[in-house]
Protein backbone atom coordinates (compact mmCIF):
# COMPACT_ATOMS: atom_id res chain seq x y z
CA UNK A 1 0.00 0.00 0.00
CA UNK A 2 1.20 3.43 -0.75
CA UNK A 3 -0.03 4.94 2.66
CA UNK A 4 1.03 3.61 6.20
CA UNK A 5 -0.59 4.26 8.79
CA UNK A 6 -4.45 3.64 9.84
CA UNK A 7 -5.10 0.95 7.58
CA UNK A 8 -8.94 1.97 6.59
CA UNK A 9 -7.88 5.65 5.38
CA UNK A 10 -4.94 3.91 3.17
CA UNK A 11 -7.71 1.68 1.62
CA UNK A 12 -9.98 4.80 0.87
CA UNK A 13 -6.91 6.38 -0.36
CA UNK A 14 -6.37 3.55 -2.97
CA UNK A 15 -10.16 3.68 -3.54
CA UNK A 16 -9.76 7.39 -4.53
CA UNK A 17 -6.55 6.22 -6.39
CA UNK A 18 -8.54 3.41 -8.13
CA UNK A 19 -10.98 5.68 -9.41
CA UNK A 20 -9.39 8.23 -10.27
CA UNK A 21 -7.35 6.55 -13.11
CA UNK A 22 -10.55 4.73 -14.18
CA UNK A 23 -11.74 8.43 -15.05
CA UNK A 24 -8.64 9.27 -17.02
CA UNK A 25 -7.93 6.03 -18.73
CA UNK A 26 -11.36 4.78 -19.76
CA UNK A 27 -10.67 1.04 -19.44
CA UNK A 28 -8.29 -0.70 -17.36
CA UNK A 29 -7.51 -4.26 -16.08
CA UNK A 30 -6.82 -5.32 -12.27
CA UNK A 31 -3.31 -6.04 -13.15
CA UNK A 32 -2.86 -2.70 -14.89
CA UNK A 33 -4.36 -0.81 -11.69
CA UNK A 34 -2.38 -2.61 -9.75
CA UNK A 35 1.25 -1.52 -11.37
CA UNK A 36 0.51 1.39 -12.34
CA UNK A 37 -0.72 2.37 -8.57
CA UNK A 38 1.89 0.39 -7.14
CA UNK A 39 -0.26 -1.28 -5.41
CA UNK A 40 -0.69 -5.60 -4.79
CA UNK A 41 -3.49 -7.56 -6.69
CA UNK A 42 -4.79 -8.73 -3.70
CA UNK A 43 -5.89 -5.21 -2.89
CA UNK A 44 -6.99 -3.82 -6.07
CA UNK A 45 -9.06 -7.08 -6.38
CA UNK A 46 -10.60 -6.70 -2.80
CA UNK A 47 -11.76 -2.82 -3.69
CA UNK A 48 -12.94 -3.57 -7.15
CA UNK A 49 -15.35 -6.22 -5.75
CA UNK A 50 -16.25 -3.41 -3.47
CA UNK A 51 -16.97 -0.74 -6.10
CA UNK A 52 -18.92 -3.45 -8.68
CA UNK A 53 -21.06 -4.13 -5.77
CA UNK A 54 -21.94 -0.51 -5.00
CA UNK A 55 -22.58 -0.24 -8.88
CA UNK A 56 -19.51 2.38 -9.33
CA UNK A 57 -17.41 0.21 -11.96
CA UNK A 58 -18.00 -2.74 -14.03
CA UNK A 59 -17.01 -5.50 -16.24
CA UNK A 60 -16.47 -4.90 -20.03
CA UNK A 61 -15.18 -7.69 -21.57
CA UNK A 62 -11.74 -9.03 -22.01
CA UNK A 63 -8.72 -7.07 -23.21
CA UNK A 64 -5.93 -8.22 -25.52
CA UNK A 65 -3.78 -11.43 -24.32
CA UNK A 66 -1.01 -10.85 -21.63
CA UNK A 67 2.28 -10.81 -23.10
CA UNK A 68 3.73 -13.44 -21.46
CA UNK A 69 0.80 -15.68 -22.58
CA UNK A 70 -1.40 -15.85 -19.85
CA UNK A 71 -4.97 -15.80 -19.42
CA UNK A 72 -7.11 -12.78 -20.99
CA UNK A 73 -7.41 -9.72 -18.82
CA UNK A 74 -10.93 -8.35 -17.41
CA UNK A 75 -11.24 -4.97 -18.23
CA UNK A 76 -13.02 -2.58 -15.89
CA UNK A 77 -14.65 0.86 -16.57
CA UNK A 78 -16.44 3.76 -14.60
CA UNK A 79 -19.99 1.91 -15.03
CA UNK A 80 -22.04 3.77 -17.28
CA UNK A 81 -25.97 2.69 -16.71
CA UNK A 82 -25.98 2.36 -13.19
CA UNK A 83 -25.35 6.80 -11.65
CA UNK A 84 -25.97 9.55 -13.12
CA UNK A 85 -25.43 13.22 -11.82
CA UNK A 86 -27.21 16.79 -12.89
CA UNK A 87 -25.24 19.78 -13.06
CA UNK A 88 -26.73 23.35 -12.97
CA UNK A 89 -25.52 26.62 -13.87
CA UNK A 90 -27.02 30.08 -13.05
CA UNK A 91 -26.03 33.11 -14.40
CA UNK A 92 -26.93 36.45 -14.68
CA UNK A 93 -28.15 36.15 -18.42
CA UNK A 94 -28.43 32.52 -18.53
CA UNK A 95 -29.46 28.84 -17.06
CA UNK A 96 -27.82 25.89 -18.22
CA UNK A 97 -28.24 22.65 -16.89
CA UNK A 98 -27.06 18.48 -18.17
CA UNK A 99 -27.07 14.98 -16.73
CA UNK A 100 -24.17 13.37 -17.22
CA UNK A 101 -23.18 9.83 -16.37
CA UNK A 102 -20.13 8.75 -13.88
CA UNK A 103 -17.08 9.21 -16.66
CA UNK A 104 -18.58 12.94 -17.15
CA UNK A 105 -20.24 12.30 -20.14
CA UNK A 106 -23.44 14.51 -21.51
CA UNK A 107 -26.37 12.62 -22.32
CA UNK A 108 -28.93 15.35 -21.91
CA UNK A 109 -28.27 19.70 -22.39
CA UNK A 110 -30.09 22.92 -21.74
CA UNK A 111 -30.16 26.13 -21.58
CA UNK A 112 -32.78 29.19 -21.48
CA UNK A 113 -32.36 32.79 -20.62
CA UNK A 114 -32.44 33.47 -16.81
CA UNK A 115 -35.58 35.28 -15.70
CA UNK A 116 -35.75 39.02 -15.95
CA UNK A 117 -37.08 39.41 -12.45
CA UNK A 118 -34.25 37.59 -10.89
CA UNK A 119 -36.34 36.94 -7.55
CA UNK A 120 -35.38 33.78 -5.28
CA UNK A 121 -39.16 32.33 -6.58
CA UNK A 122 -38.62 32.73 -9.98
CA UNK A 123 -35.44 31.39 -10.75
CA UNK A 124 -36.10 28.39 -7.94
CA UNK A 125 -39.46 27.76 -10.77
CA UNK A 126 -37.35 28.21 -13.35
CA UNK A 127 -35.03 25.18 -12.09
CA UNK A 128 -37.81 22.86 -11.40
CA UNK A 129 -39.05 23.18 -14.65
CA UNK A 130 -35.87 22.62 -16.85
CA UNK A 131 -34.38 19.92 -14.58
CA UNK A 132 -37.64 18.14 -14.55
CA UNK A 133 -38.14 18.48 -18.01
CA UNK A 134 -34.39 17.00 -18.74
CA UNK A 135 -34.72 14.00 -16.30
CA UNK A 136 -38.07 13.07 -18.30
CA UNK A 137 -36.47 13.14 -21.93
CA UNK A 138 -33.34 11.32 -20.64
CA UNK A 139 -35.42 8.70 -19.35
CA UNK A 140 -33.13 7.93 -16.63
CA UNK A 141 -34.94 6.36 -13.67
CA UNK A 142 -34.58 9.04 -10.57
CA UNK A 143 -33.21 6.73 -8.61
CA UNK A 144 -30.31 6.37 -10.41
CA UNK A 145 -29.70 9.92 -10.41
CA UNK A 146 -27.26 10.63 -7.30
CA UNK A 147 -26.44 13.97 -6.81
CA UNK A 148 -26.59 17.51 -8.29
CA UNK A 149 -23.74 20.13 -8.89
CA UNK A 150 -24.90 24.13 -8.24
CA UNK A 151 -22.87 26.89 -9.77
CA UNK A 152 -23.84 30.30 -9.05
CA UNK A 153 -21.28 33.62 -9.09
CA UNK A 154 -20.86 35.35 -5.55
CA UNK A 155 -20.04 34.14 -1.68
CA UNK A 156 -21.06 30.54 -1.48
CA UNK A 157 -20.60 28.97 2.21
CA UNK A 158 -20.17 24.94 0.82
CA UNK A 159 -20.27 23.84 3.95
CA UNK A 160 -23.91 25.35 4.35
CA UNK A 161 -25.31 24.95 1.40
CA UNK A 162 -26.02 28.84 1.75
CA UNK A 163 -25.46 31.40 -1.08
CA UNK A 164 -23.95 34.35 1.20
CA UNK A 165 -24.15 36.90 -1.22
CA UNK A 166 -24.78 37.34 -4.62
CA UNK A 167 -24.14 40.43 -6.87
CA UNK A 168 -25.40 39.42 -9.86
CA UNK A 169 -28.91 38.58 -8.39
CA UNK A 170 -28.48 41.10 -5.04
CA UNK A 171 -29.57 38.04 -3.15
CA UNK A 172 -28.11 37.29 0.53
CA UNK A 173 -28.61 34.76 2.85
CA UNK A 174 -30.39 32.00 0.89
CA UNK A 175 -30.46 28.48 1.87
CA UNK A 176 -30.14 27.26 -1.72
CA UNK A 177 -28.99 23.51 -0.81
CA UNK A 178 -31.35 22.95 1.13
CA UNK A 179 -34.89 24.05 -0.99
CA UNK A 180 -33.35 22.99 -3.93
CA UNK A 181 -32.49 19.21 -2.07
CA UNK A 182 -36.78 19.97 -0.83
CA UNK A 183 -37.55 20.25 -4.57
CA UNK A 184 -36.17 17.49 -6.24
CA UNK A 185 -35.36 15.05 -3.57
CA UNK A 186 -31.63 14.49 -4.45
CA UNK A 187 -28.54 15.88 -2.76
CA UNK A 188 -27.49 19.01 -3.71
CA UNK A 189 -24.18 20.52 -3.75
CA UNK A 190 -22.91 23.83 -4.11
CA UNK A 191 -20.20 26.22 -5.01
CA UNK A 192 -18.77 29.31 -6.42
CA UNK A 193 -18.76 29.52 -10.67
CA UNK A 194 -15.04 30.29 -11.15
CA UNK A 195 -14.25 27.45 -8.51
CA UNK A 196 -16.68 25.03 -10.68
CA UNK A 197 -15.69 25.76 -13.75
CA UNK A 198 -12.06 25.50 -12.29
CA UNK A 199 -12.87 21.92 -11.79
CA UNK A 200 -14.56 21.31 -14.97
CA UNK A 201 -11.50 22.20 -16.85
CA UNK A 202 -9.73 19.34 -14.92
CA UNK A 203 -12.57 16.99 -15.72
CA UNK A 204 -13.29 18.07 -19.21
CA UNK A 205 -11.02 20.88 -20.06
CA UNK A 206 -7.47 20.92 -21.09
CA UNK A 207 -6.32 20.68 -17.33
CA UNK A 208 -7.12 16.98 -17.19
CA UNK A 209 -4.14 15.19 -15.37
CA UNK A 210 -2.86 18.84 -14.22
CA UNK A 211 -1.93 19.57 -10.68
CA UNK A 212 -1.18 22.83 -10.12
CA UNK A 213 -3.41 25.07 -11.58
CA UNK A 214 -4.65 28.85 -11.80
CA UNK A 215 -8.14 29.88 -13.44
CA UNK A 216 -9.15 33.02 -14.27
CA UNK A 217 -12.74 33.79 -15.94
CA UNK A 218 -13.05 37.35 -17.41
CA UNK A 219 -16.55 37.86 -17.93
CA UNK A 220 -18.32 40.82 -16.48
CA UNK A 221 -16.28 40.61 -13.47
CA UNK A 222 -13.06 38.62 -13.03
CA UNK A 223 -13.19 35.51 -10.74
CA UNK A 224 -10.10 33.38 -9.84
CA UNK A 225 -9.44 29.72 -8.84
CA UNK A 226 -6.72 28.02 -7.34
CA UNK A 227 -5.89 24.32 -8.10
CA UNK A 228 -3.17 22.70 -5.93
CA UNK A 229 -1.99 19.17 -5.73
CA UNK A 230 -5.73 18.39 -7.55
CA UNK A 231 -7.70 19.65 -5.55
CA UNK A 232 -9.74 23.29 -5.54
CA UNK A 233 -8.12 25.53 -2.72
CA UNK A 234 -11.10 26.13 -0.44
CA UNK A 235 -10.27 29.81 0.69
CA UNK A 236 -11.40 32.83 -1.71
CA UNK A 237 -8.83 33.96 -3.88
CA UNK A 238 -9.52 37.28 -5.20
CA UNK A 239 -7.55 38.20 -8.12
CA UNK A 240 -9.91 40.94 -9.37
CA UNK A 241 -8.95 43.31 -6.85
CA UNK A 242 -5.24 43.25 -7.05
CA UNK A 243 -3.77 46.91 -7.76
CA UNK A 244 -2.93 46.57 -11.15
CA UNK A 245 -2.70 50.72 -12.19
CA UNK A 246 -2.04 53.61 -10.81
CA UNK A 247 -4.76 55.13 -13.19
CA UNK A 248 -7.87 57.07 -10.76
CA UNK A 249 -10.20 54.18 -11.64
CA UNK A 250 -13.06 53.26 -9.18
CA UNK A 251 -13.71 49.56 -8.75
CA UNK A 252 -17.26 48.23 -7.69
CA UNK A 253 -15.24 46.78 -4.43
CA UNK A 254 -14.75 50.16 -3.21
CA UNK A 255 -10.75 50.32 -4.08
CA UNK A 256 -9.39 52.09 -6.85
CA UNK A 257 -6.60 50.81 -9.33
CA UNK A 258 -7.99 47.23 -8.97
CA UNK A 259 -7.55 44.59 -12.20
CA UNK A 260 -11.48 44.14 -12.40
CA UNK A 261 -11.50 47.87 -12.93
CA UNK A 262 -9.45 47.79 -16.46
CA UNK A 263 -9.89 44.25 -17.91
CA UNK A 264 -13.45 43.10 -17.18
CA UNK A 265 -15.87 43.12 -20.13
CA UNK A 266 -17.82 45.39 -17.55
CA UNK A 267 -14.30 47.86 -17.94
CA UNK A 268 -13.87 47.28 -21.60
CA UNK A 269 -17.33 48.28 -22.29
CA UNK A 270 -17.28 51.39 -19.56
CA UNK A 271 -13.83 52.47 -21.67
CA UNK A 272 -15.36 51.94 -25.18
CA UNK A 273 -18.44 54.24 -23.86
CA UNK A 274 -16.42 56.85 -22.78
CA UNK A 275 -15.01 57.31 -26.34
CA UNK A 276 -18.70 57.22 -28.09
CA UNK A 277 -17.19 59.55 -31.21
CA UNK A 278 -14.42 56.82 -31.94
CA UNK A 279 -17.13 54.33 -32.51
CA UNK A 280 -19.40 56.40 -34.59
CA UNK A 281 -21.78 57.68 -31.97
CA UNK A 282 -24.15 54.39 -32.27
CA UNK A 283 -26.88 56.22 -30.07
CA UNK A 284 -26.30 53.23 -27.44
CA UNK A 285 -24.60 51.51 -25.23
CA UNK A 286 -21.56 49.89 -27.21
CA UNK A 287 -21.88 46.26 -25.99
CA UNK A 288 -18.37 43.92 -25.94
CA UNK A 289 -19.64 41.88 -28.71
CA UNK A 290 -19.96 45.57 -30.71
CA UNK A 291 -16.45 46.26 -29.66
CA UNK A 292 -15.00 43.18 -30.87
CA UNK A 293 -16.98 43.71 -34.05
CA UNK A 294 -15.45 46.79 -34.59
CA UNK A 295 -11.84 45.36 -33.90
CA UNK A 296 -12.05 43.27 -36.48
CA UNK A 297 -13.26 46.28 -38.43
CA UNK A 298 -9.71 47.78 -37.53
CA UNK A 299 -11.42 50.54 -35.37
CA UNK A 300 -8.28 51.87 -33.30
CA UNK A 301 -10.40 52.88 -30.50
CA UNK A 302 -11.66 49.22 -30.21
CA UNK A 303 -8.22 47.79 -30.39
CA UNK A 304 -7.03 49.90 -27.83
CA UNK A 305 -9.12 49.18 -25.70
CA UNK A 306 -9.35 45.79 -26.02
CA UNK A 307 -5.33 45.61 -26.05
CA UNK A 308 -5.39 47.48 -22.70
CA UNK A 309 -7.29 45.35 -20.85
CA UNK A 310 -5.51 41.98 -22.33
CA UNK A 311 -1.77 43.98 -21.40
CA UNK A 312 -3.49 44.50 -17.81
CA UNK A 313 -4.66 40.80 -16.96
CA UNK A 314 -1.11 39.80 -18.53
CA UNK A 315 0.67 42.05 -16.10
CA UNK A 316 -1.07 40.35 -13.49
CA UNK A 317 -0.95 36.80 -14.47
CA UNK A 318 2.64 37.24 -14.49
CA UNK A 319 2.79 37.52 -11.19
CA UNK A 320 0.82 34.70 -10.82
CA UNK A 321 3.33 33.24 -12.34
CA UNK A 322 6.48 34.30 -10.28
CA UNK A 323 4.80 33.60 -7.15
CA UNK A 324 2.64 30.42 -7.60
CA UNK A 325 4.57 29.27 -10.99
CA UNK A 326 1.39 26.26 -11.74
CA UNK A 327 1.46 24.07 -14.42
CA UNK A 328 -1.00 25.83 -16.46
CA UNK A 329 -3.04 29.26 -16.25
CA UNK A 330 -6.13 29.12 -18.07
CA UNK A 331 -8.26 32.05 -18.85
CA UNK A 332 -11.96 31.56 -19.26
CA UNK A 333 -14.79 33.72 -19.51
CA UNK A 334 -17.18 35.99 -22.25
CA UNK A 335 -13.81 38.31 -22.96
CA UNK A 336 -11.61 35.70 -24.58
CA UNK A 337 -14.87 35.73 -27.41
CA UNK A 338 -12.41 38.90 -28.55
CA UNK A 339 -9.76 36.07 -29.12
CA UNK A 340 -6.50 37.88 -30.37
CA UNK A 341 -7.36 41.60 -30.10
CA UNK A 342 -7.04 40.84 -26.33
CA UNK A 343 -4.99 37.24 -25.78
CA UNK A 344 -1.93 38.44 -28.02
CA UNK A 345 -0.74 41.26 -26.04
CA UNK A 346 -2.13 39.72 -22.66
CA UNK A 347 0.98 36.94 -23.87
CA UNK A 348 3.20 39.59 -24.77
CA UNK A 349 2.34 41.34 -21.37
CA UNK A 350 2.91 37.79 -19.75
CA UNK A 351 6.08 36.86 -21.20
CA UNK A 352 7.90 40.01 -20.78
CA UNK A 353 7.05 39.91 -16.94
CA UNK A 354 7.50 36.25 -16.23
CA UNK A 355 11.29 35.08 -15.03
CA UNK A 356 12.31 33.67 -17.88
CA UNK A 357 13.14 30.21 -15.93
CA UNK A 358 9.49 29.78 -15.04
CA UNK A 359 8.19 31.14 -18.28
CA UNK A 360 8.76 27.56 -20.66
CA UNK A 361 7.43 25.73 -17.63
CA UNK A 362 3.70 26.93 -17.36
CA UNK A 363 0.89 26.98 -20.57
CA UNK A 364 -1.25 29.80 -21.01
CA UNK A 365 -4.27 28.85 -22.55
CA UNK A 366 -7.69 30.09 -23.62
CA UNK A 367 -10.26 27.58 -22.20
CA UNK A 368 -11.96 25.55 -24.68
CA UNK A 369 -15.03 24.77 -22.77
CA UNK A 370 -16.84 28.04 -23.74
CA UNK A 371 -20.46 29.02 -22.76
CA UNK A 372 -20.48 25.22 -21.16
CA UNK A 373 -17.73 25.74 -18.62
CA UNK A 374 -19.79 26.75 -15.75
CA UNK A 375 -22.20 23.53 -16.80
CA UNK A 376 -19.78 21.21 -17.37
CA UNK A 377 -18.01 22.22 -14.02
CA UNK A 378 -21.60 21.83 -11.80
CA UNK A 379 -21.74 18.16 -13.46
CA UNK A 380 -18.01 17.93 -12.02
CA UNK A 381 -18.47 19.28 -8.84
CA UNK A 382 -21.63 16.37 -8.38
CA UNK A 383 -19.32 13.46 -9.78
CA UNK A 384 -16.45 14.77 -7.16
CA UNK A 385 -18.66 15.28 -4.33
CA UNK A 386 -20.70 12.12 -4.69
CA UNK A 387 -18.62 9.54 -6.11
CA UNK A 388 -14.54 10.34 -6.23
CA UNK A 389 -14.30 12.51 -2.52
CA UNK A 390 -17.29 10.75 -1.12
CA UNK A 391 -14.80 7.97 -1.20
CA UNK A 392 -12.26 9.63 0.65
CA UNK A 393 -14.52 9.77 3.37
CA UNK A 394 -16.99 7.20 3.51
CA UNK A 395 -14.70 4.59 2.32
ZN1 LIG B 1 -11.75 45.92 -6.60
Amino acid sequence: MRSKGDPEQARQLNIALILDLLKHQQTSSRAQLAKKLNLSKMTVSAIVSDLIDDGIISEIGEGDVASNGGRKPILLHLSKQNMYVIGIDVGRTNIAVAIAGLSGDVLHKARTSTCADHSVESVLAQLKDIVESIITLSKIERSKIIGIGFSIGGLIDKNRGYIDVSPDFEWSDIPMRARLEEMFHIPVVIDNCTRVMALGELWHGSATGVKNLFYVSVGFGIGSAIVMNNSIYENYSEFGHVYITRKNVRCDCGMTGCLEAVASGKAIEREANANLVAFGDPGHWITGKEIHQSAQEGNEAALTVLCNAGRYLGRALSMVANLFHPEKIIIGGGVTNAGKFFYEPLKKEFLTHTMAALRDSIDLEISLLGDDAGMLGAVSLALDTYVFRSKLITG
